[in-house]
């Protein structure tokens, strides 16, 4: 499947899927440690993205530092991610 940039407004960019260079990018930010529960990811795994608005809606992930207000990904450890899904929504299973 292709997976170009999409231009989301003047000078924001995303993508459908997580280019593996993006994600390197974020797991580097945050120091490859989860923000949530602080364990490294020698730990508890590659760390994962999450889309703050799912894909399921359109969301993409977005080429901007996580801290940008206009960011709509989030990085966390396999475990965070899934609780963080579980709370939102109990039923259902998404990424
Ligand atoms: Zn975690
Ligand atoms: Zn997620």
């Amino acid at each position: 499947m292709e997976n170009k940039a999409i231009l989301i407004e003047p000078g924001v960019y995303g993508y459908r899927i997580c280019p593996q260079w993006l994600k390197n990018n974020f797991r580097l930010a945050v120091k490859y440690t989860c923000p949530r529960c602080h364990k490294q990811e020698s730990e508890c795994g590659t760390l994962q993205i999450h889309r703050k608005n799912r894909g399921c809606n359109g969301g993409l992930y977005t080429v901007l530092p996580l801290n940008h207000p206009k960011s709509n990904c989030d990085i966390d450890c396999r475990n965070c991610h899934g609780l963080l899904h579980a709370n939102e929504y109990p039923n259902v299973k998404s990424k």
